[in-house]
């Protein structure tokens, strides 16, 4: 266990309010460290980050911002997004989806997306799905851990490799990496319990090692992922495949929201850029608007 040297968060707090101070270490860090007399240690610098995930600081009941929402470091120096979702129970939702590609494609991080519970597929959804994202150039597995379908796929995209795991609760995180990992042994069906009240401060994320060079990143606390300090000028940039159009528009200015000459709105109308990718830019697109980010 380790503390961190009282010089460090000074000259943090200086740079940073100081509620926030928790963020210049976080999951993930490589850090160097010095022993105590006692055997326990006190971290002394912190290496450069190679990459790092965040979101906006949630908003927490009773808390003033005046006005700004702040960066919370989720965790750093990240291989893969494992972002689970699942076909039935929980509903599969694109828009949960696409919010996180956002944060995921803003941080310049490799996303894998999982489609859970296929086994309760009788509609050919998940395979509909799964073509979608893969036309736009991500990788998607569909799995179940039922059936083992898809487990050991998911398995190898993970080895050797540090990958930071987010789901929305029930979408089956616990039992897809106990089946891949079995040690870890995490608690299935069990809403985790997590309480905003007073751990606004607190980046809720474990890394654990699980094999030789092998690396998993749990997120039991992080609900939602709101992207941060991204502009309405920039989000279109984060729906990767809106790339080959967005230079066309007759305005550079455009937000592809209502312009005339947009060639996005054109793209959509010809069935180049798909509808439910474009509605899910709106709608983050109307969230900016709504925010005071800078
Ligand atoms: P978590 O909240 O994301 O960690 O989800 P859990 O792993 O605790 O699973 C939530 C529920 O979904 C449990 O009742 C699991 O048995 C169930 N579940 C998990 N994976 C699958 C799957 O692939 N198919 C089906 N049908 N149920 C699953
Ligand atoms: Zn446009």
């Amino acid at each position: 266990m380790c503390s961190i040297r009282g010089k460090f968060k000074k000259d943090f707090e200086l740079k940073k309010d100081k509620l926030y101070y928790t963020d210049f270490i976080t999951v993930g860090d490589s850090v160097g460290f010095e022993y105590n007399q006692d055997g326990s240690g006190v971290i002394t610098k912190v290496k450069e980050r190679k990459n790092h995930l965040s979101r906006k600081l949630p908003k927490v009941r009773g808390a003033s911002y005046r006005g700004e929402r702040l960066e919370q470091v989720i965790a750093a120096n990240i291989d893969n997004v494992v972002i689970l979702t699942s076909v039935h129970q929980p509903e599969f939702n694109n828009r949960v989806l696409d919010r996180f590609l956002v944060s995921v494609e803003s941080s310049h991080l490799n996303a894998i997306i999982v489609l859970n519970k296929i086994d309760l597929d009788n509609s050919g959804t998940s395979e509909q799905w799964q073509k979608l994202y893969e036309d736009i150039g991500y990788k998607i597995i569909l799995t179940s851990t039922k059936t083992g379908e898809g487990i050991e796929s998911l398995r190898n995209e993970i080895l050797k490799s540090k990958s930071l795991f987010w789901g929305q609760s029930g979408v089956g995180k616990s039992s897809l990496l106990n089946l891949i990992f079995p040690q870890l042994s995490f608690k299935i069906g069990e809403i985790s319990k997590f309480s905003s009240k007073g751990t606004h401060t607190t980046v809720t994320s474990v890394l654990k090692k699980v094999e030789d060079n092998t690396f998993i990143i749990d997120t039991p606390g992080i609900r939602e992922i709101d992207p941060y300090g991204i502009r309405k000028e920039d989000l279109c940039h984060y729906f990767i495949e809106f790339g080959k159009f967005i230079n066309e528009c007759k305005f550079n200015t455009c937000t592809h929201h209502h312009e005339p000459g947009c060639e996005v709105i054109k793209a959509v109308e010809k069935g180049l850029i798909i509808k439910q990718r474009y509605e899910s830019y709106l709608r983050i697109l109307d969230t900016i608007e709504d925010d005071i980010n800078f």
